[in-house]
């Protein structure tokens, strides 16, 4: 008979064995017995899968169980601490998606633990000492900002563009150009949101030509709303056309039908001066006609979450009157940040406060100064390691500015320790993670998204780890 080489798991001791152990014990009077108990099954199924891959492997007894209270408490650990933490993102997306947008300002931070930590006027109306409404706190500096009769702040752009086109089009169809059918990165298609909103679709023209006469024809009696929607992360360049927002919106008012426009970004800044090509102000596409624009708080406004729909004071009424409107609305703590952050562009501070504008606004000669001087203090900290400051491009990212670049300073970093991959790998597991983006042999650092305060920290990593 042929030997089987199945794993020995009688080699792994019950679970009420370790439960029962001094140190389980002493996690279960900081949790509790049922959540240690849950922690030695995981722990027990990970050393049954490993035993699984290699079954010659030999484990002395007392050594296991050393190994598994090891483990136990690493496990512990990693469910006592918060997941969710500080990283260093040196990958030069100032708006990167899945590091969390854009990063609140000193201003910001301060009134943001002063609302988290107290009880606040949310919804009191202070001076008259009754009830009172959280999106007016927000709104009236909207208005000003954005020069239009009423604005109102839901959760996020996806909740503003929806509840925007369910109370206004519930039932009826929207019009909207082929060119615009697009999905933004987070799986956000406009098709669908239109689709759950109850408005029924109706697409104009081709993906890469739109005509006003396409509009006019695809009217019909039962046009509720027509739609235009700021292409964000992607450009159709060369054979293109769309009509301008002025003709539109006259077109749209001759038939009594409010003109949309979803900015997605919602920049208040003068890209230009950057020698950027600029983004649509939210100003201005309502001077030039559109009934309601919307667009995020936390793209390139730089404040927190939050849905912005701002216009004609009988729509914007109409969306407040929605009921969905409550199942929509803006945090407490979005509200602070985002309050905080109006009023940087109110008082002229977007640069001092708000680190999206001043990452966009930061000159590359003082991140070619910050890359030499890091550069230098690297070379001397290890052998294996070979630095050199080289120029590079950044993006500002978000869904905006789609195809533009900022000229930047990188650190290019090499190892002969290991391979750009393995560089990169121990970078991001280091303490705080550091996201750094990877040129075939190669490891790039972009200084225009590490925060000054953290260049120090840069060192110290680098020089410990995979030591
Ligand atoms: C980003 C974006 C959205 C979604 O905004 P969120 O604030 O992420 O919900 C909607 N429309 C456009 C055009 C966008 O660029």
């Amino acid at each position: 008979m042929a030997r089987t080489s199945s794993p020995d798991y009688r080699r792994i001791p019950a679970v009420d064995r370790i439960v029962d152990s001094p140190e389980a014990a002493e996690l279960a009077s900081r949790s509790s017995r049922p959540f240690v108990t849950f922690l030695v099954r995981r722990v027990l199924d990970n050393l049954r899968r490993e035993l699984a891959e290699s079954p010659e492997k030999e484990w002395p007894a007392p050594d296991l169980e050393k190994r598994i209270h090891e483990s136990l408490k690493q496990e512990f650990h990693s469910w006592a601490c918060p997941s969710l933490k500080k990283v260093i993102n040196a990958t030069g997306v100032i708006l990167h998606t899945n590091l969390g947008r854009a990063p609140v300002g000193d201003a910001a931070r301060r009134q943001l633990e002063e609302v988290a930590s107290n009880y606040s006027n949310l919804e009191f109306d202070l001076a008259r000492g009754s009830r009172g409404k959280r999106d007016v706190i927000a709104g009236r500096l909207l208005e000003t900002i954005l020069d239009c009769p009423r604005a109102l702040v839901v959760n996020n752009n996806a909740a503003a563009v929806f509840l925007i086109l369910n109370s206004l089009a519930e039932g009826g169809e929207v019009l909207i150009s082929r060119g615009e059918m697009i999905e933004i990165g987070d799986s956000f298609r406009v098709p669908d949101i239109l689709r759950k909103s109850g408005a029924r679709l109706k697409e104009v023209g081709t993906t890469n030509k739109t005509h006003l006469s396409d509009y006019r024809q695809g009217f019909s009696e039962k046009t509720r709303l027509v739609l235009r929607v700021h292409p964000s992360n992607f450009k159709i360049s060369g054979f293109t056309s769309k009509p301008g927002l002025e003709e539109l919106s006259a077109l749209c008012a001759s038939r009594s039908v409010p003109l949309v426009e979803d900015l997605g970004s919602g920049c208040l800044i003068d890209l230009e001066a950057d020698r950027i090509e600029p983004e649509p102000h939210p100003r201005e596409s309502l001077s030039q006609g559109a009934d309601l624009v919307c667009f995020s708080g936390d793209k390139l406004l730089g404040g927190s979450q939050a849905g912005i729909i701002a216009g004609s004071s009988r729509h914007v009424q109409r969306i407040r009157q929605n009921p969905l409107f409550r199942a929509l609305r803006v945090d407490k703590l979005a509200l602070a940040v985002l309050e905080s952050t109006l009023i940087a562009y109110l008082t002229r501070r977007e640069e001092s406060e708000i680190p999206v504008v001043r990452m966009i606004r930061t000159d590359a000669g003082r991140l070619r100064e910050r890359a030499s001087q890091l550069a230098s203090r690297l070379s001397g900290l290890r052998t294996d390691l070979t630095v050199e400051a080289v120029e590079g491009v950044s993006v500002i990212g978000g869904g905006s500015t789609p195809s533009q670049n900022l000229p930047t300073w990188l650190l290019r970093l090499r190892s002969s320790a290991t391979s750009a991959t393995g560089l990169e790998s121990l970078l991001r597991q280091s303490d705080p993670p550091v996201l750094a983006r990877l040129d075939r042999e190669a490891v790039l650092l972009d200084l225009r998204t590490v925060f000054p305060a953290d260049d120090a920290r840069l060192v110290d990593i680098l020089g410990r780890i995979g030591q």
